[in-house]
């Protein structure tokens, strides 16, 4: 989905923080601040000497994350749901559905927020799911942080100690 080569960056205890671009992440293992516990034999870097492309690092030191969320935005909606109407399962036009509309009481969480495409959301309008006889694909659930890691990357960073 994205070109650009970028890292999984992992805590200490191996649960993953992060993914960040090759460059930040690259630099951390440069400065002796990560390792690398996994790489692409067939993506050689060329520098001086050749090298294979870091995958996955690993941090060193154990980094203390307590105020670790996920930020509630359309784009990581977008990803929980994996970029596909909850619906329909189109990934053309996509917008956000309050599960129950927003004129009924609705919310802005993400156990009533899923990605709908723009003609489902005419269709539905105004009605419930239930209402519309529109069947959801998934059930809209708070995502874990590995959960979006699979799917791709955050719009969350998280502050690397340098
Ligand atoms: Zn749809």
């Amino acid at each position: 989905m994205n070109a650009t080569p970028r890292i999984l960056v992992l805590n200490a205890d191996y649960q993953p923080i992060n993914v960040t671009s090759f460059q930040k992440g690259y630099k951390l293992v440069w400065k002796g601040k990560a390792e690398v516990v996994k790489e692409d034999p067939k993506d050689v870097i060329m520098t001086s000497r050749s090298i294979a492309r870091p995958k996955v690092i690993r941090l060193l030191t154990y980094l203390y994350l307590p105020y670790r969320r996920l930020n509630l935005s359309k784009q990581n909606v977008y990803r929980r749901d994996g970029f596909k109407c909850v619906y329909c399962g189109s990934g053309a036009n996509l917008t956000l559905d309050h599960v129950l509309p927003r004129s009924r009481g609705g919310d802005n969480s993400w156990e009533n927020l899923v990605t709908c495409c723009r003609k489902c959301n005419a269709k539905k309008d105004d009605q419930t799911p239930e209402e519309a006889r529109m069947r959801m694909r998934h059930k809209p659930f708070v995502p874990t942080f590995s959960h979006l890691i699979e799917v791709e990357e955050l719009e969350y960073s998280v502050t690397v100690p340098s």
